[in-house]
């Protein structure tokens, strides 16, 4: 979501000049877009701006003045106290006033001081975005829905992002139209709550499901994923349509976090192990092919060894093709924060290495399985050597292989010879491999 919504800064700055840079030392302002999820997240962009800090000063020496701004989460959560903490930082706000930019830049240019606005406005933001978006890759980021009103209590989300809100269908077919249209031959479309979407459509709400088969007659767009999920929203509408959509890719992001009962509901996270594991059944048998990933939490407070023995043993029953493990990290203002029983450092580390080897071997199985097939690639860019490309297959495995540069954009069938940890390599199926 940050990528997308550092990509849409861009596009409002667009008009007043304003073009990405590759560096700091090259640009007019630099716009850090943070992230409050976890503690090291958060704190990396102190760390940051001591270093840019540095250079504004060497910058204002040399006459060539340097705007420090701290959008995202952490500007939303923080607010003033970035402002306090970091001297340098001239403008802090929140990811739903960013398209307000180019009004903070002018109250910079006139003098008018530090701007800080951390509103959650009336007006979506996203009416206040230019319409027309010039894809730049194959694969591209589209936000349809944004904040959430769950309220696990872990999480910062809900009061960094807001509450829930959901675009208009209409809106979303015509960027998507607009990005294909530009070159764009995927979609990911985007959530902190993806599959609660449920956008106005001409004739009453439409489903995150009604949103994808709409999508998929769009001519020329080969692919839609979607993500992140909450199980509590996988609505039978959408599992039937992974069977029923041929565009819609077989891989589904499908956070469990817990595989212990006691756990999920301190975490507020209102279903149970065996909830998801027949949620995972049925998504399976309308799609037998489906490749499922998902984020764990170890060390949430109050976690007991057969709490967390719960998990590794909802993993090996699951299976899990990639999956992300976090230690648990106490959010202030969040509810488990001050929940007594927080797990010693040292045993979340120790279950997070555990974890994570077991989630590594699924992973890897996942990858070598893939040997042999001649799976349809999605060619996205060039790859480090001449000559070679980068695509995904349906599982969003990265595959390279010799190709043209004709190949990107192109979906074309590759013959998968080798796994490696985080790629596959391919060798182009005969009827498509160059002379
Ligand atoms: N909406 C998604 C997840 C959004 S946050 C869902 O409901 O699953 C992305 C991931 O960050 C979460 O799935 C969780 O695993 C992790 N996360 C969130 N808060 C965290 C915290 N306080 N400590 C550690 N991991 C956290
Ligand atoms: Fe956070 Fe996801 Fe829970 Fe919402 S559903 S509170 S985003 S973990």
């Amino acid at each position: 979501m940050n990528v997308y919504d550092s990509a849409r800064m861009a596009e409002v700055l667009a008009p007043l000049g304003y073009a990405r840079v590759g560096d700091a030392e090259a640009a007019d302002m630099v716009i850090l877009n943070t992230c409050h999820i976890r503690e090291k997240a958060a704190e990396k962009v102190y760390s940051d701006l001591g270093r840019l800090a540095r250079l504004k000063t060497r910058r204002a020496a040399a006459g060539a003045p340097l705007a420090i701004a701290v959008a995202g989460c952490v500007a939303q959560a923080e607010g003033a106290e970035v402002l306090r903490r970091a001297p340098a930082v001239d403008l802090v706000f929140g990811p739903q006033t960013y398209h307000r930019l180019p009004e903070f830049v002018a109250r910079l240019a006139r003098g008018e001081g530090r701007v800080l606005d951390t509103d959650f406005p009336t007006e979506a933001k996203f009416d206040f975005l230019p319409r027309a978006r010039a894809a730049d890759g194959v694969s591209a980021f589209v936000a349809v829905q944004e904040g959430c009103d769950k309220f696990c209590t872990f999480c910062v989300v809900p009061y960094t992002r807001g509450a829930e809100f959901s675009r208009p269908a209409a809106a979303i077919v015509a960027e998507v139209a607009g990005l294909v249209a530009g070159g764009a031959r995927e979609v990911v479309l985007l959530g902190q709550n993806v599959n609660a979407y449920h956008g106005e459509g001409a004739d009453g709400p439409v489903s995150l499901a009604g949103l994808i088969h709409r999508l998929a007659h769009i001519e020329g767009l080969a692919r839609i994923r979607y993500t992140t999920s909450h199980p509590r929203d996988l609505t039978d509408d959408l599992i039937a349509a992974h069977g029923a959509e041929a565009k819609l890719m077989p891989s589904l992001h499908l956070p469990v976090q817990s595989g212990s009962d006691r756990v999920l509901a301190a975490m507020n996270r209102r279903h149970t192990a065996a909830d998801y594991r027949h949620l995972v059944e049925r998504l399976r048998t309308a799609r037998p092919d489906l490749a499922l990933s998902s984020d764990f939490i170890v060390g949430f407070p109050g976690e007991s060894d057969a709490d967390f023995a719960a998990t590794l043993a909802l993993v090996e029953t699951v299976g899990f093709a990639q999956a992300y493990a976090f230690k648990y990290s106490p959010r202030p203002g969040t509810p488990a924060a001050v929940l007594p029983r927080q797990v010693a450092e040292t045993v979340k580390a120790e279950r997070l290495a555990t974890l994570q080897a077991s989630l590594k071997r699924q992973q890897d199985a996942a990858n070598r399985a893939q040997v042999g097939r001649t799976l349809p690639v999605l060619f996205e860019r060039p790859g480090r050597r001449p000559g070679q490309r980068i695509g995904r297959t349906p599982h969003m495995q990265a595959v390279h292989a010799e190709a043209p540069a004709a190949a990107v954009g192109r979906v074309l069938p590759v013959t998968i010879v080798a796994a490696h940890p985080h790629s596959l390599a391919g060798r182009l199926a005969a009827a498509e491999a160059p002379a």
